[in-house]
Order: structure tokens, then sequence, then C-alpha cells
């Protein structure tokens, strides 16, 4: 476990190694924003972003989140090639799937909308989806959309293993067991952090304490309106005939997601009923493995997609394993300068596609420090977009849930665009 020497300063202070910490933390080394420091609470990358899919998607309804979606897959694919640090990926591809006639209709419109943002989709038969998915039967299937351009990272943990040796390669230094516990502000400033073990000068703090990121932001006097919502997946023995090359599949109506995992299958989803739990309300030493998991909600996935994937009936589990999503009220990242405190940054509210927009949330962040300026307009996730009702925790964790229950409703494509709106359409991973 990682214990380093506590340095007396640093350019940049990144409050949890998870995958948006990471991520940020590399991007800022590699564009020379000199001593960036991680400190973790617990062992490094232990938390929620190891417990991922794993899972890219470039269909999003929003044309930032698209931008920031095809940059991460671009970052991913090329991570070897540009730090020499390995980093494996599938390039498998992923079909979005319709039972009913308004999910159809739902998932022709965001992909037609995907390709005028640059993504590849392509409409195929229901028939043919055994041809890209063996696992996959078409019947009950109204529409599919194959985005070739999808892809899976089969073990989680080594996308967060990658960014930190890539970072360290650089000179950014990560520490475990070090909770960041108070803030240091001056004339409302980052003036630097304190910890049980010392206290270290910077004039920049990164919130990326992902379910602890209001904990963290309550330390500089400022709300991060995120509330955590459980999320879990399951993934069988190995079955016969499913190759890692299988196109990931999410049957929308269903709110099920599938891919191919250690010769098995990984299936995970939406609750509908969705179970809100804050570090808040559980004490200082809660960790992602106390996240209470319920194999019946999954049961009640598996059978609904039974038609779909015949092989999950009856098959043995391997693994399940679950965490916490950072729910927004508009289902939008929370990443940028938090207002109010000069030097403290953000970036938590995954809304489920922290993981797999950790790479692009990572390089915008670090561009917009550095250079005053992200390379891709991040208004509709900046966190001045959030002011008054969101501060009300019951309504933000209302809110919160209604986002998970409903993300892959379908809806007027025009609330898609409206950023800041609680309405708006959430963006699943
Ligand atoms: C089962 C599951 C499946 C998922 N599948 C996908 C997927 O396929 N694709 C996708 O894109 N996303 C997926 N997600 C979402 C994704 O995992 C998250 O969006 C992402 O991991 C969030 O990363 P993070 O850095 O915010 O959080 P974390 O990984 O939890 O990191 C936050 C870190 O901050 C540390 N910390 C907190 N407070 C302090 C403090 N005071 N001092 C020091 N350190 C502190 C914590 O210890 C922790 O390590 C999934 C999530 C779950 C639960």
């Amino acid at each position: 476990m990682e214990t380093g020497l506590l340095p007396e300063d640093a350019d940049v202070v990144v409050i949890g190694s998870g995958a948006f910490g990471l991520s940020a933390a590399y991007h800022l080394t590699a564009l020379g924003a000199g001593r960036v420091l991680v400190l973790d609470q617990f062992a490094p990358a232990s938390q929620t972003s190891p417990r991922a899919a794993g899972l890219f998607k470039l269909v999003r309804a929003d044309a930032t989140l698209t931008a920031l979606a095809r940059l991460s897959v671009e970052i991913v694919t090329r991570f070897e090639q540009l730090t020499g640090v390995a980093l494996p990926y599938v390039p498998s591809g992923s079909l979005l799937l319709a039972r009913t006639a308004a999910h159809a209709a739902m998932i022709r419109a965001e992909a037609a909308q995907s390709r005028g943002w640059g993504v590849e989709t392509a409409e195929i038969t229901p028939a043919l989806l055994h041809d890209v998915a063996p696992y996959l039967e078409g019947a009950g299937i109204l529409a599919a959309i194959d985005v070739p351009g999808d892809i899976y990272i089969e073990e989680p943990a080594t996308l967060l293993d990658a960014y930190q040796a890539a970072g360290e390669r650089l000179g950014m230094t990560v520490i475990g067991d070090t909770t960041v516990s108070a803030i240091r502000m001056e004339l409302g400033r980052v003036a630097g952090v304190v910890t049980p073990r010392g206290a270290v000068r910077t004039p920049v703090v990164i919130d990326a304490a992902g379910a602890w990121s209001p904990i963290v932001g309550a330390l500089a006097g400022v709300t991060i309106p995120v509330a955590p919502v459980r999320h879990q997946l399951r993934i069988t023995t190995p079955l016969g005939g499913v190759d890692p090359g299988h196109r990931i599949a999410r049957i929308v109506d269903a709110s099920v997601y599938l891919r191919p995992a250690r010769g098995g299958l990984m299936v995970g989803g939406m609750e509908h009923n969705p179970l809100p739990l804050d570090p808040r309300d559980t004490g200082p030493r809660f960790t992602m493995a106390d996240v209470p998991l319920d194999g019946g909600v999954l049961d009640r996935m598996t059978s609904d997609v039974r038609v779909q994937v015949p092989a999950l009936i009856d098959a043995p589990i391997a693994e399940t394993r679950g965490g916490l999503f950072t729910m927004t009220p508009d289902a939008h990242f929370l990443a940028g300068p938090v207002p109010g405190a000069t030097g403290f940054w953000v970036a938590t509210g995954c809304n489920g596609s922290g993981f797999s927009l950790s790479s692009g949330i990572g390089r915008v962040l670090a561009e917009w420090i550095v250079s005053g300026e992200p390379s891709i307009d991040c208004s509709t996730i900046a966190p001045e977009r959030f002011t008054g009702p969101s501060a009300d925790r019951a309504a933000l964790v209302t809110a919160g849930i209604e986002q998970y229950a409903n993300y892959y409703t379908p809806r007027p494509l025009s609330d898609n665009a409206s950023g800041g709106r609680w309405a708006a359409h959430a963006t699943h991973s």
C-alpha cells in the first residue's frame, strides 16, 4: 500500500484516486502543471472505479458529452502509443436494442443525432444480431443500432493503473491512506490541504472524491450537488461460445446492458427503485465494499431479457459487485472551477459514465487549469450552472433517483440539449 512521505508543497492537490482523480492528475502532469499530488483516504484506486463495467459509449444525447466520449475513446485507444504504458481494451462495438415502439423511435433519433456529431452508427436487422453477438436472439427486438466504435475494458483496474503509471513516469505522486480532513482558505482562495499526516500548501485543489465529493466540498465551504445512488452488476462463469470480441448490448427498455466478460457474460442495469446511499449518513469508515448488494434486482433484470439472452437463464454467477453513481439533477457531469472558492475545482457527477469519460474529462479539466480554457465547451457540465434548489439535499436525492430510474426513458429530443435543465435526458453508460 502506498504511504509515501507527504510533500510540504504541491502545484495541484487532487483529492481522490478514482478514475476522475487519476485521469486529471495524469493529464495535468503531462501538460506541465508542475508537482501534482494525488491523495486518497484508502488504498489508491480502490473504490467505485475498479467496480465499473468498463463500458464506453459514443451515442450520447448531448453534443458536449458526445465530444467528451469521442475524446475519451481516442485517448484510451492511443494511450500506449502516447505514453508507452500498456492499456488493453476490446474494440467490440456495441448494439443499442429496443423492444418497444417508443424506444425504437428514441434510439433511431439518438443514432441520427449522433451521426451528426461524428459517431458512426448503422441500423441492422434483428435477424443479424446473432452474427455479431451470438449470445443474443433477435426475438422481440424492434430496432437495433450498431455502433462499431464502442469499446470496453475487461478489467477496469487496468485503466486506473495505466493513468497512475503514465503519470508517475512524468513525476506525479499518488499517496494512499491519507484523508484530507480540512482545506485551508485564505481570502477566498485555496491555500492548502490538511491531513492527519501533515499539511500541504497548494493554490489548486481538485475534488475528485466520488461519493464523498460533497464532504470534500464542504471543507472548502461550497456545495457539491450530487446524490450517490447504488448500481450493481454480475458476471457469469464461462459459457460456451462467448468471445471477447462479441458486441456489447444495451437493451434500453429493460435498462439492461451486457458484454462478454472472462469467457462468460456481464449483466447489469438500472434499478426501477434505486437505492440512495450517502457517505455523509454512513460514517467515516464506509467504503464501497459496504454497499449492500441485492441479487434479486439482478435476477429480475436477467429474467426480463431471458428471451433475448437465453444463455443467462440458470447460468452460475462468478461475481456480483456494486458501488455508487454520483447523480446530478440534470444527469450531466460536474466538472470545472467551483464558484465561491478560487482554486477549488471539481470532477464528479458521473451519472453512470465516469469511468469511460474520465479520460476526456481529465484532459479538458487539465487544459482548463493550465491554459485557462478547455478545448471543448464545458458550459453544460460546469458547476456554476447549479444554484438555489440544487443545494436542498432532499430535492437533490429525489432528482438524482429520478434520473437514475429513467436512464433509458424516451423523452423529446428537444429536452436533451438543455444542459442545465433538471428534466434533461439521462446519458447512459
Ligand atoms: C457497478 C458499476 C458499474 C459501472 N459501470 C460503468 C461503465 O461501464 N462505464 C462508465 O463509464 N462508468 C461506469 N460506472 C460509473 C463509474 O464507476 C464511476 O463514474 C467512476 O468510477 C467514478 O469515479 P470517481 O473517481 O468519481 O470515484 P471513485 O473511484 O470512488 O474515487 C473517489 C476516491 O476519492 C477518495 N476520497 C474521498 N474522500 C476523500 C478524502 N477526504 N481524502 C482523500 N481521499 C478521498 C475515495 O477514497 C475514492 O478512492 C459504474 C459504476 C458502478 C458502481
